[in-house]
């Protein structure tokens, strides 16, 4: 069966349970997960017989070719979305109306509710977020190919790193060259933070260059078609110190142990604590102020969390990130981040980027 399809089904079975007729999908990423329709400014009305997707002229021809056999509403040039929710939710007599309480704005909640006054708007939070969590094989051989540029593009990159160069050129010419590779450009603007400013966790490029340090901390990741990488390395480029040494093999450890906990049954909180008792034990605790990672999917930030009081339990299917780090004001930052997949029976790590404490130093 057509993926999308599965999914919408699914999805329908989830708002049945949540007692209304019909869901409106408002978040863009969510109605290209439930339809395969890459273009955004659409709306998409889950129901109990179908599905209807809302949008203009402007995407016809790109919907046909993306969700054949979808039912279209394409609203006439003059007409708002907002009268072509009415116009749909009027002629399919939906009563109880589901809609994304964490999309929707206030206005257009308002304005449908004063236009339907007999229909009751049900708030919901995370259905369709929810089904996101779990990848079926198309999704992670997408996630696979968005790592392949990311790590493709790295290669490169520090096959060619010059101390002069600056950290808005690092992040420029890595960014060139995942295009170069075929990726539709970086899932976020990249983090090319040297020494010092490494310590910010997310520190935005700059002028100075790299060779003025001893560290470069580079957290970067490729879309693919639709799916995201994100990876972060820290690269030696200067003196070892000991205390470098100690900080990266702290955090190492810290991450090796996390991924080695990942597997189906245990919680998001589980994992993060593992990190957060290793890093916490060498005496830098406090100096691990974020989330130990995060789901990854069509959004570079999705569920679930792995975070401390987490409660959501890891199954097969979830790609997460594993990024502990240690950030030291004055000094710098080490972070290391690894995709991961739990399998039926554990993990796959599906980055590959060496990240031993002797494969960082360059030069
Ligand atoms: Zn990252
Ligand atoms: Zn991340």
């Amino acid at each position: 069966m057509d993926h999308h399809q599965a999914r919408r089904d699914q999805l329908r079975r989830a708002v049945k349970k949540a007692e209304a007729e019909a869901l409106l999908v408002t978040d863009f990423t969510n109605v290209t997960y439930l339809t395969g329709f890459t273009g955004d400014d659409s709306y998409v009305l889950i129901h109990r017989s179908g599905e209807i997707i809302l949008s203009d002229p402007r995407y016809t021809t790109q919907l046909g070719e993306e969700c054949p056999g979808v039912e279209l509403h394409i609203r006439r040039p003059g007409v708002s979305i907002f009268q072509a929710v009415i116009k749909v939710l009027g002629a399919a007599g939906i009563r109880r109306l589901a809609v994304e309480a964490d999309s929707m704005t206030v206005g257009l909640r308002d304005r449908i509710a004063a236009k339907l006054p007999k229909s009751e708007i049900l708030p919901t939070s995370g259905l369709v977020e929810k089904l996101r969590q779990i990848k079926d094989n198309e999704e992670i051989d997408q996630i696979r190919q968005a790592v392949w540029y990311a790590e493709k593009a790295f290669g490169v990159l520090r096959a060619t790193l010059r101390p002069e160069k600056t950290e808005k050129q690092v992040a420029d010419e890595l960014e060139h060259q995942l295009r170069l590779f075929g990726a539709k450009g970086s899932s976020f603007p990249s983090i090319v933070a040297a020494g010092p400013r490494a310590a910010l966790p997310h520190a935005t490029p700059g002028g100075g260059q790299i060779g003025e340090s001893d560290l470069l901390l580079i957290d970067w990741g490729a879309r693919g078609r639709l799916y995201n990488s994100d990876l972060t390395r820290v690269l030696v480029t200067g003196k070892m110190s000991p205390k470098l040494q100690r900080v990266y093999r702290v955090v190492l450890d810290a991450q090796t142990r996390a991924i080695a906990a990942v597997r189906p049954g245990v919680t998001g909180h589980d994992v993060d604590h593992i990190a957060r008792e290793t890093i916490a034990r060498a005496g830098f605790g406090r100096y691990f102020g974020h989330g130990l990672g995060h789901g990854l999917g069509l959004a570079v930030h999705e569920g679930p969390r792995l975070a401390a009081k987490n409660p959501t339990v890891l199954k097969p299917g979830m790609v997460v990130t594993v990024e502990p780090g240690i950030y030291l004001p004055g000094w710098g930052g080490i972070r290391i981040e690894d995709d991961v997949l739990v399998t039926r029976t554990g993990h796959e790590v599906l980055t590959s980027v060496p990240k031993k404490l002797e494969e960082a130093i360059v030069g």
